[in-house]
This record gives structure tokens, sequence and C-alpha cells, in this order.
């Protein structure tokens, strides 16, 4: 049986299992419970550590191997021209797409939708009163609307639940942080570190990896023969590397299965069923997205849709069920090489960049939920924001830059959002409401990511075929 097939398989089991446990299975019931702690152990604590195990040095050696495989220096600056050129062009696109999605189907303005916001009316009721209580001023007046809605902040940081905690405080610290301190605290700090530092934080610091990776690959051209030594052990460590990802892809159906059984088991249909307009609007433009992906591989790379997407397949169902682009990358570098036949030279130096910061998928979702919250609170209490040209047009430009921020890991886009929220005023705590739908989306948006990486390596690989030997 081919791998895809058993992957489809595992992932019909899981779904089928999952469904049976959710429907008719008593969440709290001991068997449950062991059912889920099993599905985790096999799903997240095997096979996801596992692709995660090799990612750090996966990228140090792919980058190196790239860039001392290319012919010339000059030659990797056409590469990475051309691939920049593309990851900000479809990044862009992907946001206008998810905008345009979002306002004509107006998730925010359904009646299923209605439901949450009659619910945050009622509580915002309760922090009126409080607040009167308190402080014995009109928390609907001008003078005190400031200070309100700093109380309401405050009380709704209290109620954030426990697995929300770690995110809730790594979101909160955007809000205090101007353009100016992010370029320098996530961009240049990450990019100037000791790489053993790098290299051994969990996750990973990719930038300050591929920064340090693409210096020594160039150092290693520039001197040429006394440093082979160098540029043949990362080599053959990629080599390695690869080798490794092999074997996981074997055993990747089990832990597919079990990823999708436990997520289904434990998805809370209800909230689902409130979300599903915002849901379905994310959908429809990431769908539109991927037709005007296979658009740019058919012009640009000259090659069909149906070779891509059956090339790139079993990194798309990766992604899916991991939603990590860093975890698939070693999946994702065995499909575009060996069955989309790009060269090495291309997908080892592009692939772990791109998954580093080039997130189609996760750009258009960020800026679908931020359009979907201000539709469904606006002129709520703490929500006195009305959707402008001019605010669309901040939430199209930091969509892109959060995207770019967004580590290559499970529910990094939710925090990131953070950026583009706080841009346009809207109050931190809303995220949280989306984040009960956020794992399902994750699974759309990294396979979106993965497959866009892809599809760079494919355009550039072609329209590079001829620098390359
Ligand atoms: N999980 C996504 C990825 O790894 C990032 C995100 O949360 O959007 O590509």
């Amino acid at each position: 049986m081919k791998l895809h097939t058993k992957i489809l398989l595992a992932m019909g089991i899981g779904l089928a299992v999952g469904l049976g446990m959710n429907l008719a299975g008593n969440p709290d019931s001991p068997w449950f419970v062991n059912a889920v702690w099993t599905f985790n152990l096999i799903g997240k604590d095997i096979f996801i550590a596992a692709l995660k195990m090799i990612i750090a040095p996966l990228i140090l050696a792919s980058i190196i191997t790239g860039i001392v495989s290319l012919p010339s220096v000059q030659e990797l600056g056409n590469v990475g021209s051309k691939i920049f050129l593309y990851y900000f062009a479809t990044t862009a696109m992907a946001v206008f797409i998810g905008l345009v999605a979002v306002l004509i189907i107006q998730p925010g303005k359904k009646d299923a939708s209605q439901t949450v916001r009659a619910e945050r009316e009622a509580i915002l009721l309760t922090y009126r009163a409080e607040f009167e209580a308190d402080t014995g001023n009109d928390p609907l007046s001008d003078e005190h609307a400031g200070a309100y809605r700093a109380f309401i902040a405050q009380k709704e940081g209290e109620h954030i639940g426990e697995g929300f905690a770690s995110k809730w405080s790594r979101m909160k610290s955007t809000e205090t942080r101007g353009p100016l301190d992010m370029m320098r605290e996530d961009i240049l700090r990450p990019i100037l570190t000791n790489p053993f530092t790098s290299l051994a934080k969990n996750p990973p610091n990719s930038l300050g990896i591929i920064f340090f990776a693409m210096l020594l690959g160039v150092a290693c051209v520039l001197i040429g023969e006394p440093a082979a030594p160098v540029a043949n052990f990362f080599t053959a460590l990629n080599d390695i590397m690869m080798k490794l990802t092999l074997w996981l892809m074997e055993i990747s159906p089990y832990g597919i299965g079990c990823i999708i059984a436990s997520l289904i088991a434990t998805l809370g249909i209800p909230a689902l069923i409130a979300l599903a307009w915002y849901c379905t609007a994310v959908i429809s433009g990431i769908a539109i997205h991927i037709l005007f992906i296979l658009a740019l591989v058919s012009y640009f790379g000259k090659m069909s849709p149906t070779t891509f997407l059956s090339g790139i397949r079993d990194a798309w169902l990766i992604a899916f069920c991991t939603t990590s682009s860093a975890a698939t990358l070693p999946v994702t570098i065995h499909c575009t090489t060996e069955k989309l036949n790009v060269s090495e030279k291309i997908s080892n130096f592009t692939l772990p960049v791109g998954a580093t910061v080039n997130m189609d998928g996760t750009a258009l979702y960020e800026g679908v939920a931020i359009i979907f919250l201000i539709q469904l609170f606006g002129g709520l209490d703490d929500v006195p924001i009305a959707l402008t040209f001019g605010k669309t047009l901040v939430i199209f430009i930091t969509a892109v830059l959060a995207s770019i921020g967004a580590a290559a890991i499970p529910s990094a886009g939710l925090i990131t959002m953070a950026i583009v929220a706080s841009a346009v005023g809207l109050p931190l705590h809303y995220i949280v409401i989306v984040y009960a739908v956020d794992h399902l989306l994750d699974m759309f948006r990294t396979s979106t990511n993965v497959l866009g990486d892809a599809a760079g390596a494919v355009i550039v690989n072609r329209l590079e075929a001829k620098n390359l030997t």
C-alpha cells in the first residue's frame, strides 16, 4: 500500500473512532481519559516529538548544503531575490483573498454567531454594574470610558483559563511594545544569537539557525578547498537527516491516526456550531488561495496542478495533522526533491526559510479572524471600532507581518494575531473566543503554508534551471 493511502486510511479510522467517542463517550470516564492519553502518547509524544527532534540539525545542514552546492554566491542572490519576492507576493495575496472572503461572507453578522455576541453582552452588563459599584462612576461616560475598558481587560485577564495562560502572557507582551521594540526583540535578537543556543531551544530558534547557516555556507564557498571538510560534513549530515525522515514517514500513519482520533474525540461541537461561519470564511479563503498557488505553479513552474498536488500530498497531509510547518519540513524537503524533481540546491535552501517566514495560510487566517471579531463585537462597550478602509489596510499590513513573525509550530498564528488586534485597538481577550476552533483551522492554514513553500521551490527551480548546472 502506498504511504498516502495508509495515511488516508489512518485518518479515516481516527475520524471514525474520534467521532464515536465524541458522540457516545463520557469524557470524564476512565476509559475515555485513558484512550485520549494513549492517542496523545503515540501521536504527540512519539510521532510529532520525533519529527521535531530532527528539525534543528536539519535546518542547519540543509541550508549549508543548499548554499555550498550552488554554482556561485551570485546564484544565491538570484535564488534568494526570487524566492523572497514570491514569499512576499503570495503572502500579500493570501491576506487580500481572506479579506475579500470575510467581507463577502460576513460571518460576524450571521445568526449563529449572534449567540456569542449575546453571551458577551450579558457579561459586559455585569462588568458595568461592578465598575459602577466599585468606582461610583458612569462606565459609559466619555470621561470614564478609558478606565472602564481597563477594568474590563483586567477582569478578563483574571478569567483566562488554565490552558491559555502561557499564550495569554505572550500575547499581552505585544500590547506594550512598539514596532521598533518588536524588530529588535523578535527579529534582530533571535538572528544574532549563539548558534548552539538557537539549536538547543525548544522550539529551535529557526531565524538564528538560518542566519548562522547562511553565513557559514557563504564563508565555505568563499574559502573554497580548505573549507571542503566542513561543507562535506554538513552535506553528509543532511543526507542522514533525510534518511531519518524516511523512517519517520513509515510510522506516520500510526501517529496521524492517533492525532485525529484525539482531536475529534475532544472537539467541542457547540463551539464549532457557533463559529461555523467564521470557519467557513477561513476555509473558503484558503481554498481560493490554493487555486491561486496552483495557477502560479502551472504558469511559472510549468507543472500541472495534479502533478504538483500528488507529489506534495504526503507533506500536505502530515502538515494538516501535525499543525506544524517545522515538524513537516523534513517531509516537505523529501517530497519536493524526490517527487517534484526540484533540485536539492533549491529545496535545501528555500524550504527551511519558507517554513520559517512564508505562511500564507496564517496570514489569511489572521486577517479573517480580526475582521470577524470586529464584525461580531464592534460597538460593544470595549470595542468602539468601525471597520473603515484605513483599519482594513492596517489589518492587511499587520497580518502580513504577524505571519512572518509566527513560529512554525501549532497555534503560533493565534499568538501573533495579538499584533494585528493591538494595531486596530481590539482588546486581546476577544482573541480567546476564536481559540475554541483554532486547532481545526490551524490544520488548514499549516497545510496551506507548506503547500506555498513547496510551490515556491518548484517555481524558482524552473526559473533558475539553466543557471543551476
Ligand atoms: N501552525 C502554523 C505553522 O506551523 C503556524 C500558525 O499557527 O499559523 O505553519
